[in-house]
């Protein structure tokens, strides 16, 4: 790390070196640093081997205790960070088996079916525990290509002191996407605006940097907070400590990745002492990374390609600028690279591969033919590139693959591959018939603005 501290006490330090350093809380509660920097912990607290191996007897809730209590000891009490865990992990993570080296560690089991629950559900209470404390009030702007937008509101949803504000493009989202977020009401408010992705984003952004909003408390729910991130570690643990054999042994992950929140919180478990020795990073037709690994030469791509894994169409990931910070360089929030980082390194622990959409599409029939697996478009370009990986070396290590998203959540594509519907998890039967409610607005920042100002 770059960062030199004079304390043993853990601080957030913003990835442009450009904002002071801050607890946790502070971070939180801001989301991103004022430089426009991400924040990232100033030192990786470790855990060992042999305790790490003893989660093995642990559930869900206390390994995620046992994981981010060394993050948070000093900023919550233990007995608040139980309950929070206790709450927001009360759903099943199955780890099946298709080999007998290759598992698939299914995070689709939350209330909204994606993995953005892990963060979504504990970032939530720990901002409300905040809140409360200080008796103060949040106002939460979050854009959503699909998933962060139903995790964010299921996770808030109903909580005091913190209202909720998402805005997804109006033609760019599934049906039982968009209702997800716009069925629930009270503290949450939806907007369909008349664009893309991209321009909800700038808008939510704008509004971050705009002085005059300055009284409404804004924050961010996106993974550019680093409160998304902790609650990402943990189930790299979980994974490995159920399927691991001996104390050290070495794993790889397989991540399907978009805005690299995922793969960041690998990267922390990796840097607390988890023996991770490659993660696949897997990529749809989005492939600046790979070839920036390949070259050294990094070219966002914009507008983004549009792909079935759709919460992956990111030509330029938020969380890169954290990935090569860890790996000593900096890259500021437009893409330009000030600091090469340790290119070296950075190859040797991960592998990158761009999977195209036909390959996807195969990869989904393939895996239901050979395996009876049933996976959606996430994680079927996790497991192509996994395969692929395969395809290049003789290792003969642990491979998880992390799937991302419920089948259910694409119906039309597993219809028309496999033939069949995909069964509904409970949570998302509810919605099908609830009533939706949401505000439109038109792609003009001036007008998102006075419907903030007008907001209470
Ligand atoms: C958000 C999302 C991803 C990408 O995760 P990142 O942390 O942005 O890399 C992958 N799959 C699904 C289903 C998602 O919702």
């Amino acid at each position: 790390m770059t960062n030199k501290i004079r304390c043993d006490k853990i601080r957030y330090a913003s990835t442009n070196e450009n904002s002071p350093t801050l607890t946790f809380r502070k971070a939180l509660i801001q989301g991103q640093a004022p430089d426009k920097g991400l924040y990232i912990p100033n030192i990786f607290p470790k855990i060992y081997a042999e305790y790490i191996l003893s989660m093995k007897d642990m559930t869900y809730p206390e390994i995620a205790f046992a994981v981010t209590n060394h993050f948070l000891k000093d900023e919550i009490p233990e007995n608040e960070l139980k309950r929070i865990v206790n709450e927001a992990y009360n759903y099943p993570i199955p780890l099946e088996k298709v080999t007998d080296s290759i598992f698939i560690m299914r995070l689709d089991q939350g209330p909204t079916a994606s993995f953005k629950d892990f963060a979504a559900r504990m970032m939530a209470r720990l901002m409300q525990y905040y809140l409360k404390q200080e008796n103060k009030n949040l106002l939460i702007l979050t854009a959503t290509s699909g998933d962060t937008g139903g995790a964010v509101a299921d996770a808030f949803y109903g909580m005091d002191n913190i209202n909720v504000i998402i805005l997804f493009p109006e033609k760019e989202i599934s049906d039982r996407q968009r209702k997800q977020m716009t069925t629930l009401g009270g503290n949450i408010t939806t907007v369909a605006v008349e664009g893309k992705f991209d321009d909800c984003q700038s808008l939510v952004k704008q509004a971050f940097s705009d002085p005059e909003l300055k009284h409404l408390n804004l924050s961010s729910a996106n993974s550019i907070n680093i409160g998304r991130l902790l609650p990402q570690t943990v189930y790299y643990f979980y994974a490995y400590s159920k399927l691991a054999k001996l104390a050290g042994e070495e794993v790889i992950f397989s991540i399907p990745s978009g805005n690299f929140g995922n793969l960041i919180g690998g990267i922390l478990a990796k840097e607390m002492g988890l023996p991770i020795c490659k993660f696949i990073v897997a990529v749809n037709e989005n492939n600046e990374f790979p070839k920036f690994l390949k070259t050294g030469i990094y070219n966002p791509i914009s507008p983004s390609i549009v792909c079935p894994s759709t919460a992956m169409n990111v030509g330029h990931p938020s969380n890169l600028a954290r990935l090569i910070y860890v790996y000593n360089g900096q890259i500021d929030e437009k893409g330009r690279i000030s600091r090469m980082p340790d290119m070296k390194k950075l190859r040797n622990d991960i592998f990158s591969v761009s999977i195209s959409n036909s390959a996807t599409m195969k990869t989904i029939k393939q895996t239901y033919e050979e395996y009876k697996i049933i996976l959606e478009p996430h994680g079927a370009v996790g497991f192509a590139a996994l395969q692929h990986y395969l395809s290049k070396t003789k290792d003969k290590n642990l491979i998880i693959l992390l799937e991302t998203a419920n089948p259910a959540k694409f119906p039309d594509v597993i219809n028309e591959l496999l033939n069949f519907e995909p069964v509904l998890p409970e949570s998302m039967k509810d919605i099908e018939n609830k009533k939706e409610k949401f505000e439109y607005l038109p792609n003009k920042y001036q007008a998102f603005k006075e419907f903030l100002q007008n907001f209470c």
